[in-house]
């Protein structure tokens, strides 16, 4: 079984979502599908048949927090799942490791399933171990993972088209199974499209996909959760 999880980022809008919940709850799968829609939309997917997520969340349950999420609230309004750590985050919003670790806590306890981003700059391509490593830390200290998923999503490949080669992906997935074991899932991110969803797929240890701009698109991500379908390693 594979995991497939759709965000939208800060796109997409009630017609998107209305088509999105009408197309994909024909799809009967072993997946398990996810979208992440902006926070504002989340509500419009009540009657969706699969999963939905938040793009983040605050790591307090409420308080003077201004424009914040809470994680509470997200469950509340039929969240199962948040994306924590997303890069957009991590450069745009200056979110740091332990800030992210906090937030992690923070939807544990509210029994969200966190999706947490992990992968290196294009600067530090050669020292990606050094990066994930980094990222991990906080996680790896006697840390009960729980039903965390993980997702790597090399900073470089987000929205570039530029994609690892396969032996390059599976370099990374097994350095980094062996950080976690084997229990944490762990999604590969980046520029994945209907083209390259097979090739990716195939590769050992990729349990699924984080999926941005090919999400947008009915068919495209239709055609991706079509391919999970098929790999089931
Ligand atoms: C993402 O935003 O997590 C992502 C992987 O984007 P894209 O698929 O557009 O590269």
């Amino acid at each position: 079984m594979k995991i497939i999880v759709a965000n939208w980022k800060m796109n997409g809008g009630v017609d998107l979502a209305d088509e999105f919940i009408e197309e994909i709850n024909t799809i009967t799968s072993p997946n398990t599908i996810v979208v992440c829609p902006p926070a504002v939309l989340i509500s419009r997917f009540g009657n969706f048949s699969h999963r939905v997520g938040a793009q983040n969340c605050f790591c307090e349950e409420n308080g003077a927090f201004t424009g914040e999420n809470s994680p509470k609230l997200l469950k509340e309004a039929g969240c199962k799942y948040v994306i924590l750590g997303h890069s957009e985050r991590r450069s745009i919003f200056c979110e740091d490791d332990e800030l992210i670790f906090k937030k992690w806590k923070a939807a544990v306890a509210q029994d969200l399933i966190p999706i947490v981003c992990i992968g290196e700059k294009i600067e530090d391509r050669d020292n990606w171990k050094e990066t994930i490593s980094r990222q991990l830390d906080f996680f790896l200290d006697d840390c009960p993972l729980g039903d965390t998923i993980f997702a790597y999503e090399p900073v470089w490949s987000i929205g570039t088209g530029l994609i690892p080669t396969e032996e390059k992906i599976e370099t990374i997935f097994a350095f980094i199974k062996e950080l976690l074991g084997d229990e944490a899932p762990l999604l590969y991110g980046g520029s994945v499209t209907s083209e390259n969803a097979q090739r990716i797929l195939a590769c050992q240890n990729v349990d699924g996909f984080l999926v941005g701009g090919a999400s947008l698109k009915i068919d495209e991500f239709k055609k991706i959760v079509a391919f999970g379908a098929v790999f089931n390693h």
